[in-house]
């Protein structure tokens, strides 16, 4: 019992590796995001997880256009006040 597996192309995509627009196919099975370029040979497998802080990330980068993504990937550290503070009121 094998599922259909659909590809489809993402609008506005572009490839990575050649820079063509439209030519990222999509597809996912069994929790793995695929995704290829049918004008090279890029390929790419991601393991599909619950969004993440990156969305602040894609919305920049869907700012610019034709630009190489140079953005680095920098850890959050949240500090909290630790709670329970002695102080005098
Ligand atoms: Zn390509």
């Amino acid at each position: 019992m094998a599922l259909p597996i659909t590809k489809r192309f993402i609008a506005g995509a572009v490839c990575p590796r050649c820079g063509a627009m439209d030519k990222i196919r999509a597809w996912e099975n069994n929790g793995i995001r695929y995704k290829e370029c049918v004008s090279c040979d890029f390929f790419e497998q991601l393991a599909i997880e619950e969004p993440t802080a990156s969305t602040e990330l894609e919305t920049r980068v869907n700012r610019k256009h034709n630009e190489p993504i140079s953005d680095e990937i920098k850890p959050v550290r949240i500090i909290a006040p630790a709670p329970g503070k002695k102080g005098i009121h």
